[in-house]
């Protein structure tokens, strides 16, 4: 939809979170008469807020109303299976999410980055890599604020740097990334998506189905999923696509390969010009070693190379690029250190909320970890982590919901064993089960809500009472 065709228009914005008045500000600033449903109730700033933008509400449920509309925005958290989306979707009312309606006053191009695991890590790269680069961008999406909040202030000079949750492709229209970074496709939030792997794939696939030539899809070659899915839709499109990788040497996109003097090397293959669609010459370039990346472990290695393509398509040079990947100190709650006590390394994983997030943790130690896992099981299958479990994992301890079913399936791989009640308790035991040089890891595979308000503040406490030790 375009600015103009909003102007006199009915909206109705479910979800009276952060992201849903972002947007419905945004639509009342441009002239829509928008209504906003809340399921629970709206507090008081948010009321005040909505009012001032002249935005009418309802609060404690949806009511007939809400379907008195040209068209829905859904906020991220709302999920698409409620009934009154449903209803809409049967009325063949447009649903949009938050992303979608943000992009029609975006002037500025868009990189997006999703995929099951590293957005964050990846979105906080790539803007550290513009503000190395001192070019004008925002970052917002999932982590920091709603798109919807400053897309009225850019130009068509800044970046917007967005992380994309398959929740906001669910329901875009023409939403169209100038880059488009897509990492991986594990299992995760199955609860919705009907337990369904390919519906959630399908809807991270959307970030690059509005794309043209010219536009950059930059993707996992080593992920077979992702890997024949682009391949298959960007022959049908006519579209190149820029992939990554760490198991093969690529004639195009990013790799790593072994120099003469045994040095793992990052290498990019890009194109001389930097407008993919133009027939120039592949330029390949030895970025630096491998080695040098602030960010360890072997999923961050996936996390740089695709944001050094997603930088050089947007035409940051090379010199900034290896700076930025050289100094960039990670986000928190990712493989974060918090701290060595008496030689025992404690490192908080919290955001770990899936098996294939804690895969990769555990890839990244030499071995010697004591892993405190658990936490509210979103249908989890551990399988995949026994051998790695055996190999690395000295001592296991259970928390939470799922603490037994953690223990059950993985604690039979591990020499010792402990079922903790508490945050303090799960510490205590993996003292107990540690000596010098070894790493606690939290790392739960689950979300937080059965013990936390989110992982932040699981995160949080585990680095608090570490830090307290
Ligand atoms: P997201 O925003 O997609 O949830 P994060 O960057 O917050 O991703 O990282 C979530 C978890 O996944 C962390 O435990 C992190 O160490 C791990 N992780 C980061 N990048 C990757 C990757 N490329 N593949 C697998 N796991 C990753």
């Amino acid at each position: 939809m375009s600015p103009t065709d909003i102007d006199g228009k009915r909206a109705t914005v479910i979800g009276g979170a952060r992201s849903g008045l972002a947007a419905a500000t945004l639509l009342a600033r441009h002239g829509a008469e928008v209504f906003l449903t809340e399921r629970d109730a709206v507090d008081d700033r948010m009321a005040d807020a909505l009012t001032k933008a002249g935005v009418a509400f309802e609060q404690g449920g949806h009511t007939p109303r809400a379907l008195d509309a040209d068209f829905l925005v859904i906020s991220p958290g709302v999920p698409s299976t409620i009934n009154l989306v449903q209803q809409a979707l049967r009325q063949r009312l447009p649903v949009y999410s938050e992303i979608e309606a943000a992009s029609w006053f975006c002037p500025a191009p868009i990189v997006a980055v999703t995929g099951s695991n590293g957005k964050t890590t990846t979105t906080s790269l790539i803007a550290h890599l513009f503000r190395t680069a001192q070019r004008p961008f925002v970052v917002g999406g999932n982590i920091g604020y709603p798109f919807s909040d400053y897309v009225d202030e850019l130009t068509d000079a800044h970046t917007v740097v967005l992380e994309v949750s398959s929740f906001q492709l669910d329901h875009i229209q023409t939403f169209r990334p100038k880059v488009s970074v897509l990492l991986n496709i594990t299992p995760d939030h199955l609860d919705r998506y009907d337990h369904d792997f390919n519906k959630y794939a399908q809807s991270k696939f959307r970030v690059f189905e509005n794309q043209r030539p010219g536009d950059w899809l930059v993707y996992n070659y080593d992920d077979e999923l992702v890997h024949d899915y682009v391949a298959m839709w960007a022959e049908k499109r006519g579209i190149t696509p820029w992939p990554f990788s760490l198991e093969h040497e690529l004639e195009r996109g990013a790799f790593v390969r072994r120099d003469a003097n045994g040095i793992s090397q990052i290498v990019m293959s890009l194109p001389e010009s930097l407008e993919p669609s133009s027939p120039t010459m592949i330029f390949e370039e030895e970025l630096m070693p491998s080695s040098n990346t602030a960010l360890q472990g072997r999923h961050n290695l996936y996390n740089s190379l695709a944001a050094a393509i997603a930088a050089r398509a947007m035409e940051i040079r090379s010199d900034v690029v290896r700076q930025s990947l050289t100094s960039f100190e990670g986000v928190p709650h990712r493989l974060e250190k918090v701290r060595t006590v008496h030689g025992v390394h404690f490192v908080n994983d919290s955001k770990a909320t899936n098996v294939n997030a804690v895969w990769y943790a555990l890839e990244s130690f030499p071995g010697n970890v004591i892993l405190i896992a658990g936490g509210r099981d979103k249908g989890n299958d551990y399988g995949p982590l026994k051998s790695l479990v055996t190999e690395k994992v000295k001592g296991l301890v259970g928390l939470g919901e799922s603490g037994d079913k953690v223990m059950a399936e993985l604690g039979p791989h591990a020499e010792h064993n402990a079922r903790a009640q508490t945050m303090e308790e799960a510490i205590q035991f993996a003292r107990l089960m540690a000596e010098p040089g070894d790493t606690v890891l939290l790392s739960p595979a689950c979300s937080s809500f059965d013990m936390f308000d989110n992982y932040e503040h699981r995160g949080d406490t585990f680095r608090r009472l570490v830090q307290s030790l």
